[in-house]
Order: C-alpha cells, then structure tokens, then sequence
C-alpha cells in the first residue's frame, strides 16, 4: 500500500528510537515504548503558512497529512483567538497574559485537532468505523468528524459523564456506548476490543491511530507562536489528561526553532490537574520519575485519566524546561471559571477551570514569574460542564414584574 501522510517518514520509538513504516502501529516491537511520527520536513517558511488556511491546515507542511488536505471533507478546526488577557492578568499580577481559547473549535474543545489528523490516518488505511474512549470531549469530536467525513462511529464513554457532553456524543449518530467503569477502564476495554475480530479493521482515534492523532497537539504551540507575532512565549500553563497534549506543545515549539520559524530561547512549561486525579503533579512535587497511577474523583472530567499515559513525558519537560506541575481543588476549579469569565468574558470548562485555578497558585507561590509572558490554555466551553457552575451561576433574584418587586433586591 502507498499512503501519503506528507512530510511524515517513519513511527519511530519515543524510548529506544527503533524506526518503523507508518501504519497502524502504536507500541515499538523491541522495548512497547509509544511511537511517534517522525519526519522529514524540507524549507517550511513563515510566508508559507502565513497564506494558509485560518485552521490547522496552515500548518500542513509539519503535519502526518497529504499536501491537498484542506480539501476534503474534514473539520477544519483550529486558528482559535489568543485573548489577550490584561483583566485577568490585572486579577492575578501578571503582567503580561494570553489565553488561548480553544473553546471555539467545531465541536467546542481543543480534541477537533487530534482528531481531524486522526481521519486522515484513517483514510490512509482504509478504515471505515472511527472508534475512540473517550473522557467526554473526544466522543462528539469523533462522531462529528466520522459524520463529516463519512465513517461510521461507534465510540465507548464512562457511562457517568456530563449530559452535554452524552448528548454531543450522540447526535451526530454512529454508536455510543457508555460503561459502567472510570475512563480508564473504558480505555483498557477499548484495547481488548481492537485485538478482537470485533474491533481489530477499526481506527481507534486514541488508540491504533495515536501517533498521528497526537500530532494535532502540535498546532496549539504554531498558533500560539504565530499569534505572538512568531516568537515563543516565556511561561505556558497546560491542562494534563493523558499529559499527551502538553508533550506535543514542547515539540511543536522545538520543530519552530530547529526549523529558524521562531528565535531560539528558553521557555517553562507548567502542567495543571485537578487534585482528584493528579499523579503526575504528585510524582513531579515527590521527585519521582514513575507516575503512580489513581482513580479519579474531581468534577474536571475531561481531565479525569488516573493512568496518564504520557505522564513521565511530561515530568521531563516539566523539570528540564525549569516548569512545574501543580493541583488545584474542585471549589478551586469553580473560582477559576468565575474568575475568567468574569475578567475576560470567557466560559471555560472545568478543564480550564483548571489551567487558571494552577496558574494563580503558581503566581501566589511564587513558582511561577509573574514578569514575564505567559500564555494560559482553556481547552474546553463552559457550556459543556454547567453543572460545575449550577452553585454559583444563578440568578441574583426571582421577582415579581412589578417595579416595586425590583426596588425590594436592588
Ligand atoms: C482531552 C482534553 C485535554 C488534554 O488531554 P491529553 O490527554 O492530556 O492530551 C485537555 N482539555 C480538555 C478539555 C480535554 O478534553
Ligand atoms: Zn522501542
């Protein structure tokens, strides 16, 4: 077979380096370290994506997809606004502070870039059912893009998730199925599905397909430099699932400087969990390079991954970009929305109820420099998560339509 996945060459391993043929392949034969593409990028000019796409298609020259990508029937996501945040710097004493809201995707989260790189490896492959396990936000991006695209869907969820993010997983047909058990139960399902005759001509977006799908991380870290005016910011707060989001920012922003996009300069990168599930900050505050994994017990569901995956991936960056990772509570996560929505007029999910509810703490512990610039992402929209908000989101008072009533609570 012939695929074309453009500028991608090989998987390589992340652990050992062994080098293999791009296909369907997840896990190196020699050590099961994770494979990642690797690639062979020739001259990529700012002016050439520059007169790109506004989506991540402007940054197809580094991404595992054809040159002619644009064209065909995908999502088109990315090229999100990166807010200029001064009411929320002004809040928190910073003095220089972006966000990047990703809430303004297709399917409002940061997962339609994952997974559009994930259709285009499916189509390579010749796969016709798009699958996923999902912790919410990734199931309607998978349904929606299948829909789009034209594959069937059928994808696994906690059976306890958020009602919109059920509902979105759903009303773009396909099959969703809910489990009775944590994400990391679905996960490990999902991988007895794909060895068994059931699931094994599937393209599991987080699965088969995850060396490629990971790649769309990467264009959160071009845009983010793009929008600064083609240079890397100084400090950057990133929520952590699977931690596999944060480790493809770090490449994203290396490949601009190995390929003269961006000047070369130091950078931190900080990583944001909720307390309920936080093995990584716990294994990055006690010094230690394992994640111990948890079961996961925080209204940040989309965040909710006991066993991250690329948890000591993101311990590295952590440590040797001079980051941290740090936690924050529930009723932290709940400020945190408010706190931006009511500086910035953002709505963000729990997730990044998170990133903002850590990168206060960082500022008030000190761990993070509040003069230098800083970016912070919300990967989600808060209308995915209103429950989180029901408590302190109602109305001020319930009145009569009478002047008198409203003289009586103003
Ligand atoms: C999936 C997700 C993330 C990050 O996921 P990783 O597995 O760490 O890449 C962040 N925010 C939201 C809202 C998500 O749905
Ligand atoms: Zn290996």
């Amino acid at each position: 077979m012939s695929f074309d996945f453009g500028p991608a060459v090989a998987l390589s391993c992340r652990e050992c380096g062994a080098r293999y043929d791009l296909g369907p392949s997840f896990a190196c034969l020699e050590c099961f370290g994770p494979l990642e593409v690797a690639y062979d990028f020739g001259t990529v000019t700012r002016a050439q994506i520059e007169s790109g796409p506004a989506s991540v298609w402007r940054y197809r020259a580094l991404l595992p997809v054809p040159a002619d990508v644009a064209s065909k029937r995908n999502m088109n996501p990315g090229w999100t606004k990166l807010v200029r945040a001064d009411g929320l710097a002004k809040a928190l004493g910073l003095k220089s502070l972006h966000v990047k809201d990703d809430s303004g995707n297709p399917t409002h989260s940061f997962k339609d870039r994952v997974v559009a790189m994930a259709v285009e490896a499916a189509r390579n492959f010749g796969f016709h059912t798009l699958s996923c396990s999902s912790t919410g936000n990734l199931a309607g991006a998978v349904t929606a893009a299948a829909a789009r695209a034209g594959f069937d869907a059928c994808v696994f969820i906690p059976a306890d998730l958020e009602h919109a993010k059920i509902a979105m997983a759903r009303v773009f047909g396909g099959r969703l199925i809910g489990i009775d058990g944590t994400y990391d139960e679905v996960n490990r399902f999902c991988s007895e599905l794909i060895g068994d005759p059931l699931g094994e001509k599937w393209g599991f977006v987080n699965v088969n397909l995850r060396p490629y799908y990971a790649e769309g991380s990467k264009t959160l870290a071009y845009e983010i430099a793009e929008q600064l005016g083609w240079r890397l910011p100084d400090q950057i707060v990133i929520p952590i699932a699977s931690g596999s989001q944060l480790t493809k920012i770090d490449k994203g922003f290396r490949e601009l400087v190995a390929l003269g996009l961006v000047e070369d300069k130091p950078y931190r990168v900080f990583g944001a969990q909720a307390t309920g599930c936080s093995p990584v900050a716990a294994a990055f505050k006690a010094g230690h390079d394992v994640v111990q994994p948890v079961k996961p017990d925080t209204i940040a569901k989309s965040l909710a991954i006991g066993n991250p995956a690329d948890g000591p991936y993101v311990l590295d960056i952590a440590r040797r970009t001079g980051g941290a990772v740090e936690d924050v509570s529930d009723a932290e996560v709940v400020e945190a929305i408010k706190l931006l929505a009511e500086t910035e007029g953002i709505f963000a999910e729990t997730a990044g109820g998170v990133t903002v509810g850590v990168l206060r703490k960082l500022v008030e512990t000190g761990k993070l420099d509040p003069s230098l610039e800083t970016v912070v992402l919300n990967t989600g929209d808060g209308l995915k998560t209103l429950d989180a908000v029901s408590s302190v989101a109602r109305p001020t008072a319930v009145i009569k339509p009478s002047l008198d009533a409203f003289r009586k609570v103003n």
